[in-house]
């Protein structure tokens, strides 16, 4: 009999202790057991002679699910790591890691594919008798080769061609497991690439020095500098040595463009992993990988997790992007994870962007990763002129001032396209009774509700509850509600009336949900059908514009007075990223950001010097405030129905980590707080933080360390719940 211990998808940090009888199972394995009335499916974490349970009382494992383990040695050890620097429990670490369909039970074994393969009969047939029929016949030459997917087949040749060799009775269908020798291998060619610059050059040689060991890149440089180009000219040396590729990226649906390049140059199948797909396709997927079938594997934040045989190079795209950091659950940083696999694998980690993280930057400027540096734009193309526009007193329509008016209106003329910014969608973010002054407040948020006139209805974008548009206020009666300031469906309204002669599209989260509609709006817009784009966040990240000349910023301001101290790198990324929208061809382009604060050192020091300027600055404001990167954080959150609940939940938290509860002082880790968060309130619940900071990882790490399980018992949890998050980004 063996004790194994079993990693379960429940909320404890720790594992189970479960009886096996024969040799005992690796690490690795899913099996299923009875939990209370509960039978769930686990993975075997470890082995043991002894338990802390009484062995009597201890229960068998029911089922053993896969023959080997579905995690390489590399993804266990990334596993433990995780649960062990997020302080989170392992069996929730290992659901995190897992595509769904495994988290089910489904078989880890790739399914068998269906083959073309040539009968007996067209072993030995005559081709000259297919002499007429030329798609027959290629076909029937190239299965003297190697046998061809049923799919493949059929997009090739056509259904028609293929009846008919079946009928001729030249070719049949078998089933088989597509063999683990990589197909993709066979169909790698090299299309035509530009010649690298100077620049490029350098970054090139410097990520292939490093094949076949760990090594950390960031890949500084401003947009349209052909980082994308150095990418690809890495992957090469990467497939040729037979090796695989995996690439993160911030939303795939913003890089269809990206995608294509990869799969053009080196005309192999790129396997993608995005939120469309169902379980099954992104458990093919996995499989894939997994079996070294693909070469190229490219997703957002969780395809981290996705296993390769034969790994070779790791990519961040716009490794800034604060969609890698998970919010809830388990709060793992996608790019951080990023650097624990490349040295794991032993493979190098190219981190990209035109607006490196400050973290990022500082691990370069330190020479923990190296720097490289892509200072002009590839081709003929120039950077765009960025200004600021004083709008202090001036009357403005719709959010835009007069002078921005006609600056739109000169491109326009031109035929090109002008882009404009807001950070706010829906109509207006308040409605305001105009007799009173009263404003419809969401109750469970404590926030303005935000019209939104085509919907007619008054939503919280905090919580999502909605209702109709009132006719009246409900405080005076008076039907005189006004909507105040403006989101992106008023802009998209004034500037369909003001330039009626051109055609406008929204791009927002409200006009851009649903499968490939995104896609279709990217794509409308690269073929000009729209000469004036709208839209929130979404317009920074990765897409690129060429026939915009005009990119107009407007409403930051709330950013530059922000409780977060990150509000002013985000602004600056924000900022530099729409920047980088303009002007990509040929045609030179101008960024215009409309402030009441045109003398803010931010937005100056920005403008005028740049990103890299303005990090630089950021950074040392870091250092004196002993803010991270300098100094490192762990937060901890209460939410209750009742705020007293949280506070003193988190109190007693607190209390835990002060020096009279054996918290060594060396340790050198101090609490802020409790203080309620940024948002205090939200679905009817109270929300408080307490900080944790110290100037040493591992003192914040220790401490924390010694200190969990007992945070997990106090008797409040029963009625408040709580949340970790190592290197927080979110204090809302
Ligand atoms: P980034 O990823 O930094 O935004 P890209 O790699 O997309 O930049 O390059 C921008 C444009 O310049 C693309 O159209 C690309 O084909 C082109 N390009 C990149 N490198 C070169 C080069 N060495 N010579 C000519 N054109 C290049
Ligand atoms: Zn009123
Ligand atoms: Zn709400």
């Amino acid at each position: 009999m063996a004790i194994l211990s079993i990693a379960l998808p429940i909320p404890k940090r720790q594992l189970f202790d479960y009886l096996y009888e024969g040799t005992p199972l690796p690490v690795g394995v899913r099996v299923c057991v009875s939990f209370g009335p509960r039978k769930l499916i686990g993975v075997v974490w470890g082995v043991s002679e002894k338990s802390d349970w009484d062995i009597s009382k201890l229960k068998s494992i029911e089922t053993v699910i896969d023959d080997s383990p579905i995690f390489n040695t590399s993804l266990i050890k990334l596993c433990s790591w995780l649960a062990q620097y997020y302080k989170h429990p392992i069996g929730d670490v290992i659901q995190t890691a897992m595509p769904v369909a495994l988290r089910k039970g489904e078989s880890c074994l790739a399914k068998p594919i269906q083959y073309w393969t040539l009968s007996d009969v067209g072993l030995s047939a005559d081709l000259s008798t297919l002499s007429r029929a030329p798609k027959q016949r290629t076909l029937i030459q190239l299965l003297h080769n190697q046998d061809i997917v049923k799919s493949k087949a059929r997009a090739d040749f056509g259904a028609a061609a293929i009846k008919s060799l079946v009928e001729k009775d030249l070719i049949k269908l078998i089933e088989k497991v597509p063999s683990s020798v990589s197909t993709w291998q066979q169909d790698l060619i090299i299309q035509d690439k530009p010649i690298a610059n100077v620049e490029q050059a350098i970054a090139i040689s410097c990520i292939e020095a490093k094949l076949n060991q760990y090594g950390c890149f960031l890949l500084d440089g401003i947009t349209g500098s052909g980082k994308t180009e150095v990418y690809l000219q890495a992957i090469e040396q990467v497939l040729k040595q037979g090796e695989q590729v995996l690439i993160l990226v911030p939303e795939i649906g913003l890089t269809p463009q990206t995608v294509h390049r990869f799969k053009y140059r080196f005309g192999i199948d790129v396997g993608i992993l995005h939120s469309g797909l169902n379980n099954n396709e992104r458990l093919q997927v996995w499989q894939q990988s997994a079996n070294g079938q693909l070469g190229i594997i490219i997703g957002t934040r969780s395809a981290i997790f996705t296993p390769m045989l034969k790994p070779g190079l790791l990519i961040v795209d716009e490794e800034h992007d604060s969609s890698y950091k998970q919010q809830d659950g388990l709060r793992y940083h996608a790019r951080d994870l990023a650097v624990m696999r490349a040295r794991e694998e032993k493979i190098p980690l190219v981190l990209g962007s035109a607006t490196p993280a400050l973290e990022t930057l500082n691990n370069a400027l330190t020479g923990k990763y190296q720097h490289l540096k892509l200072n002009r734009r590839a081709g003929n193309a120039s950077l765009a002129t960025q200004h600021i526009f004083d709008i202090r007193q001036q009357p403005l329509k719709f959010g835009v001032a007069q002078g921005m008016l006609d600056r739109i209106s000169q491109h326009l003329q031109q035929g090109s396209q002008v882009m404009l910014f807001i950070n706010r969608r829906g109509y207006a973010p308040a409605l305001m009774c105009h007799q009173c002054g009263f404003v419809e407040h969401c109750k469970r948020c404590d926030k303005p509700f935000t019209v939104h006139k085509q919907l007619y209805k008054l939503q919280c974008h905090h919580c999502g509850s909605a209702k109709s548009i009132p006719k009246s206020c409900q405080q005076c009666q008076s039907n005189e509600l006004t909507s105040m300031g403006v989101g992106t469906e008023q802009l998209e309204q004034g500037l369909a009336s003001h330039f009626p002669q051109y055609s406008s599209i929204r791009i927002d989260s409200d006009t851009a949900r649903g499968k490939n509609k995104l896609d279709n709006m990217l794509s409308s817009i690269n073929n000009n059908e729209h000469q004036i784009l709208i839209g929130t966040q979404i317009l920074s990240k990765g897409h690129h514009f060429p026939n915009v000349t005009l990119v107009l910023i407007l409403d930051v301001d709330g950013a530059l007075f922000s409780g977060d101290y990150r509000a002013a790198e985000h602004l600056a990324q924000l900022i530099t990223q729409l920047a980088g929208r303009a002007g990509r061809a040929e045609k030179p382009g101008e960024m215009w950001l409309q402030t009441h604060d045109p003398g803010h050192p931010l937005l100056q020091d920005l403008i005028n010097n740049g990103y890299a300027h303005f990090a630089q600055y950021a950074l040392l404001e870091r250092q004196h405030a002993n803010l991270p990167p300098y100094t490192f954080q762990a937060l901890f959150k209460a939410q209750a129905l009742s705020a007293r609940d949280a506070f003193d939940f988190l109190q007693q938290i607190s209390q835990l980590f002060s020096a009279a509860n054996g918290v060594d002082i060396k340790d050198n880790v101090f609490c802020v707080g409790p203080i309620p968060a940024l948002m205090e309130k939200r679905q009817g619940q109270y929300r408080m933080q307490l900080l944790l900071q110290s100037p040493l990882r591992s003192s914040l790490q220790n401490a924390i360390g010694q200190k969990i399980k007992q945070i997990e018992t106090l008797n409040l949890t029963s009625k408040i719940r709580w949340s970790l998050d190592i290197d927080p980004h979110d204090f809302s």
